[in-house]
């Protein structure tokens, strides 16, 4: 666990008292906050697994788009993985080497394509392709352009949905999902790119899901896609191979595996299919940043039911962090002020928002008041997916940096979504 109790009973992440935060004018509750140096350091250790070996560690921008954890990566040497037009110039802007860039996405507008050529002297790393079909609009909008767009493959490894061991919504490398081309397609895929000259395949992706707390399916995604590499290599001269993101952390149930553990195994099975020549990718999100950030929250009020039933209602709700609504996801939820020889009971915490999926679950609380909460492992696929569902403002966001708060974004004053609302329909 990323957060610490001090001697004072007081809840720190990244050394910064999470009360001192809640207590900053620029800050308050509800915030998401950052721990820098530690996603800093997930980045030095997955690049450390890699060895002397060619690789690029691709951050998939859509965990956190914060420009600060942006730039915090690209220090460390990290690409990006985009799936919008946006997120691709946020990443190339925040000083990402276009070179280092994969455009990954189901299907990319064509706006967003002609954006992809047009980034850098030399357009991006890669636009993977998800579909035949996509492959040839690619190249219609790289003829258009007079631009050869280097592309990958993004192959659908067809593995089993239920043997997954994530939740289905987040499963992405099965037969039904929606993503990758499937493996009985790719013969199509590498015709359509032999026949345009405007489309040169540099490399082939694979991105099974998400979550992964085991080794099995990652490698079962990765060894379709080595084999597949062999193949096609002897008719195409690849540059790279990409078994995708997907690493899981502890949400509190437990994950034995550590990135580095996914990579050090998937590099034995690069070499035992003999392409330790190519460059190898992987794309993180979650794993480089959920651990490290907290919703910091306030508690409303407390309120009772009928029978048993009663609820901690705290100012963080579905709108701020969706995942507990959007997947069933289960986050801790701890106070930040531990009262001495407290008595826990178990409490239903939930956001104020008007649905009833607004719902964080059971958690054990102090009887006696609680004012402040922090959700623990929000850092990914947290504000990144934050709305103004209710009118509700975004939160503020802190980054913590050496022991210190090193930036604040704040929230918006309570009115002006309305404000917002009314000058845009004027
Ligand atoms: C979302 C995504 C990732 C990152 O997944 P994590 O589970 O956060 O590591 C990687 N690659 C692609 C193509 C994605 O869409």
């Amino acid at each position: 666990m990323p957060v610490t109790r001090r001697a004072d009973g007081t809840l720190a992440l990244g050394g910064v008292s999470l009360a001192e935060v809640a207590a900053d004018s620029r800050a308050g509750t509800p915030s998401y906050v950052y721990d820098l140096d530690a996603i800093a350091n997930e980045a030095r250790e997955l690049h450390a697994a890699f060895e002397a070996a060619p690789h690029v560690v691709h951050y998939a921008v859509k965990a956190n788009s914060a420009p600060t954890i942006i730039r915090t990566l690209a220090a460390e040497g990290c690409g990006a993985d985009v799936v919008s037009g946006a997120e691709l110039e946020l990443a190339h802007r925040c000083g990402i080497d276009a070179g280092r860039i994969v455009y990954s996405g189901v299907a990319k507008s064509d706006e967003e394509l002609d954006l992809a050529l047009a980034v850098g002297a030399n357009g991006i790393k890669a636009i993977v392709a998800e579909s035949v079909e996509e492959l040839a609009r690619i190249a219609a909008r790289a003829t258009a352009a007079s631009r050869v767009a280097s592309v990958s493959i993004r192959i659908n490894p067809g593995v089993d949905a239920e043997a997954l061991d994530t939740h289905s919504y987040i499963a992405t490398g099965h037969d039904d999902a929606k993503f990758g081309v499937a493996v009985s397609r790719i013969g199509d895929a590498l015709d359509v790119i032999a026949r345009s000259p405007s489309l040169r395949l540099v490399g082939l992706n694979a991105h099974v899901g998400s979550q992964f707390t085991t080794l099995d399916p990652y490698l079962a995604g990765a060894k379709t896609l080595f084999g597949l590499a062999r193949e096609v290599r002897t008719r195409f001269p690849l540059a790279f191979v990409d078994s995708g993101g997907g690493f899981g952390i502890d949400y509190g149930d437990g994950c034995a595996v550590r990135p580095a553990d996914f990579i050090r195994a998937t590099r034995v099975l690069q070499r035992e299919f003999g392409l330790d020549d190519l460059m190898l990718g992987c794309e993180p999100g979650r794993a480089l940043v959920a651990a490290h950030g907290v919703v910091l929250s306030r508690v409303i009020q407390r309120k009772a039911g009928a029978g048993q039933r009663r609820w901690t209602i705290i100012d963080a709700g579905m709108n701020d962090l969706l995942r507990p609504a959007l997947y069933q996801a289960r986050h801790r939820i701890v106070p930040v002020h531990m009262p001495s020889g407290a008595v826990n009971g178990p409490w239903r915490v939930v956001g104020p928002v008007c649905e009833s999926s607004d719902d964080f679950g059971m958690h054990d609380l102090p009887e006696g008041e609680v004012d402040l909460v922090a959700i623990l492992d929000a850092g990914a696929y947290g504000y990144s997916m934050a709305s103004r569902y209710n009118g509700r403002a975004l939160p503020a966001e802190v980054f913590v940096r050496d022991g210190a708060i090193a930036q604040v974004v704040s929230r918006k004053p309570l009115l002006a979504w309305v404000e917002e609302r009314l000058a845009e329909t004027a």
